[in-house]
């Protein structure tokens, strides 16, 4: 499946802003003539202190000043992903509150290290905090809510440490990869590779779906799986 701008972008482009870095390698604002790896996407188009909203629900678990993220707010979702707002001008959530998507986390602005006003908007892994390299990936290609109870295929991770092994399958197959936390969301997707953990609470979580057994009694062995089965496909 191809596909295009990303939740994100669109759910930014709908208020009127615009991408003005994409996420990768780009030139480095601050030092002419060198690349730098942007580990998020800018939008800008839209004048300093102007709303900036969640794209997801979930809690907030930071609220504050950051060093060069300048005032972040970061919301958790239902799979444990941190989505971090960046350089905002006012912070408007504290720590352990609930927002729904669409809620205004803070105020577009320019604090932090930035050359002008815009939102850095990136998400990161679960347990990984605010961490600049914790990131999970191009925001764009991250599967939302809304998408997810349509796709067909899903990984589902025991834990944290099965996620490097399972990347290069969510690569091949370009499907959403799950944390325990968030078996509710995969009632409807039809096919299921479980990369870690017991398959008993996939089932009950799925009952109609194929599920496809890549767990071993360790991270080791569900690696070896993992590769044996992408070797097949
Ligand atoms: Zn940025």
């Amino acid at each position: 499946m191809q596909r295009g701008y990303g939740f994100p972008t669109r759910f930014y482009a709908e208020r009127g802003f615009k991408i003005t870095s994409p996420f990768g390698l780009r030139p480095d604002p601050f030092n002419s003539g060198q690349t730098d790896f942007h580990t998020g996407i800018d939008y800008g188009g839209r004048p300093q202190g102007f709303l900036v909203q969640t794209t997801v629900g979930g809690t907030v678990f930071a609220a504050k000043m950051y060093g060069g993220w300048g005032n972040l707010a970061g919301v958790t979702d239902a799979r444990g992903y941190n989505h971090l707002f960046a350089h905002l001008q006012t912070i408007l959530v504290r720590p352990g509150q609930t927002v729904a998507k669409g809620d205004a986390v803070g105020t577009l602005g320019s604090t932090g290290k930035v050359t002008g006003p815009h939102l850095h908007y990136q998400i990161n892994r679960p347990g990984t905090g605010v961490s600049g390299s914790g990131y999970f990936g191009d925001p764009d290609r991250y599967y939302f809510e809304e998408e997810v109870v349509t796709v067909e295929r899903a990984i589902v991770l025991g834990s944290d440490v099965d996620y490097y092994n399972a990347a290069p399958l969510r690569d091949r197959l370009n499907c959403p990869l799950f944390f325990r936390s968030a078996l509710g969301q995969l009632a409807k997707v039809s096919t299921i590779y479980v990369c870690g953990g017991p398959i008993e609470s996939v089932r009950e979580a799925a009952p109609n779906a194929k599920l496809i057994n890549l767990s071993g009694s360790n991270r080791f062995e569900t690696a070896a799986k993992i590769s044996s089965h992408l070797a097949s496909i």
